[in-house]
């Protein structure tokens, strides 16, 4: 861990940091010497922000006067993810902090994830000290997770893309966990289950139940056991003065969460 990129010390050129005026709105900023940031409530010189707390304040130059005062942080992998360039769509974070658990995400964990998308699961999965290799078909998305890592992790992380179509074949075996968001997951099941060591552990997400449930059947004509599947709904809560409510609005569907082991049978036993 200590050879990628840790988040700790002063803020330094080249990193991102994330904004926060007083209205609440974030804005994500690389931060360059000589760069500047323009808002409707004034100017951020970059170098007044380098060399400066990953936790502070700094002030936006506007006109004569002073302008507006923002806060300053480092992102976290939250804030990384729902503001990061991205293609496809990616996993939120309240789906990612459920994955982690769901699929048991240990450090040294040896991970297929596929298709890897924008890279949200995979930065995820990196950050719990998993070693990640990724299957997509498309090259444009692999190389855009492989930036949107880089960026967050530096280009020393456990992180391989290829571009493979994961319905054809895993090339490799011995993975600890297979990671799947792809339309079509029940393809990936023979595959998977060649892939795993026993005991590892099979994760899909899929946004409708249609195809949760044809997921389910193929894990049960499979040697994959204690399928369980689960949605997390989040409510954020309004707390302002005697005001404490929930929001009006809530994000009301991402997708389900199936997870299934590996059994291997001993001879003889019924399937
Ligand atoms: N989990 C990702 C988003 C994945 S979006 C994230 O958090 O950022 C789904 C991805 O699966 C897309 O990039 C798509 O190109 C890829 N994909 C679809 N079918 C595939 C297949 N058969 N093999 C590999 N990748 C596939």
């Amino acid at each position: 861990m200590s050879a990628w990129a840790t988040p700790r010390g002063v803020l330094q050129a080249g990193e991102r940091v994330l904004l926060i005026d007083p209205k609440e709105r974030r804005y994500l900023v690389r931060l360059q010497h000589g760069g500047r940031f323009q808002t409707h409530s004034g100017i951020i010189e970059h170098d007044e922000v380098i060399g400066g707390p990953a936790g502070g304040e700094i002030v936006a130059h506007r006109g004569e006067g002073e302008g507006r005062r923002f806060l300053v942080f480092r992102p976290t992998l939250s804030d990384l993810v729902v503001k990061m360039p991205r293609g496809a769509q990616v996993i939120y974070p309240k789906d990612l902090g459920a994955i982690l658990l769901t699929a048991d995400l240990f450090p040294g964990a040896r991970v297929l994830e596929a298709g890897v998308g924008s890279g949200a699961l995979s930065m995820a999965a990196l950050r719990a000290g998993c070693e990640v290799t990724g299957y997509e078909i498309r090259d444009d998305f692999a190389e855009r997770a492989r930036a949107n890592v880089a960026a967050l992790l530096g280009e020393t992380a456990p992180y391989r893309v290829e571009s493979r179509d994961i319905y054809e074949h895993i090339a490799e075996e011995g993975f600890d966990r297979v990671l799947l968001d792809l339309p079509e997951p029940w393809r990936v099941v023979p595959h998977a289950e060649a892939a795993l060591v026993p005991g590892g552990i099979l994760l899909a997400y899929l946004p409708t139940i249609n195809q949760t449930a044809e997921l389910r059947a193929a894990l049960d004509r499979s040697c994959f056991a204690a399928a369980e599947t689960i949605e997390v709904l989040q409510r954020s809560w309004h707390v302002e003065g005697r005001s404490v409510r929930p929001d009006h609005r809530m994000v009301a569907h991402t997708g389900f969460l199936t997870s299934a082991r590996l059994v291997r049978r001993s001879a003889g036993s019924p399937q």
